[in-house]
């Protein structure tokens, strides 16, 4: 059982403390649109328990809140004429992550909705390839 944070904001919404614009609920997980969203309909899913990223997230919720992010893209698809849609979830703070319980971006796209997510690209290193390799495989 994870630790829940008195002090985290997602939490709080979670239990219901501080109010959100619900768009899903049931015993594990809660998606909410997003205060200052990037696009029409953007929404976080998280699970309600604590966890810090999805790295510390148990599977089998990490499955669940993937389960709630796909229906979510496919009602801001179906539902708000979304063109398609970027699912985002960050780790740490390196990675831009700003509220540390785990949650899932679900960003619908809309034609010229002016939202660039342009990652810099480089050149394979062929020297370091097998040791990447290597290295996560036997992360994994
Ligand atoms: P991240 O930077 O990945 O940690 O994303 C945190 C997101 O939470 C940001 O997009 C914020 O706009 C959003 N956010 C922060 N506070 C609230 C809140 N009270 N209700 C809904 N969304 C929030
Ligand atoms: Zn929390």
């Amino acid at each position: 059982m994870s630790e829940q944070k008195t002090s985290c904001i997602f939490c709080k919404i979670a239990n219901g403390t501080i109010p959100c614009y619900k768009v899903y609920e049931d015993n594990e997980v809660i998606a909410f649109l997003d205060v200052n969203p990037s696009s029409r309909g953007h929404t976080l899913v998280l699970p309600k328990e604590h966890f810090s990223s999805m790295v510390t997230c148990p599977k089998n919720l990490l499955d669940h809140v993937m389960e709630v992010a796909q229906l979510i893209a496919q009602a801001q698809i179906a539902q708000l004429g979304a063109s398609g849609a970027n699912v985002i979830t960050n780790i740490g703070e390196k990675a831009g992550q700003t509220i540390p319980h785990f949650h899932v971006h679900v960003i619908p796209r809309y034609e010229k909705d002016g939202i660039l997510l342009q990652l810099p690209t480089s050149k394979l290193n062929e020297q370091d390839v097998k040791l990447i390799v290597d290295s996560i495989q036997k992360g994994i």
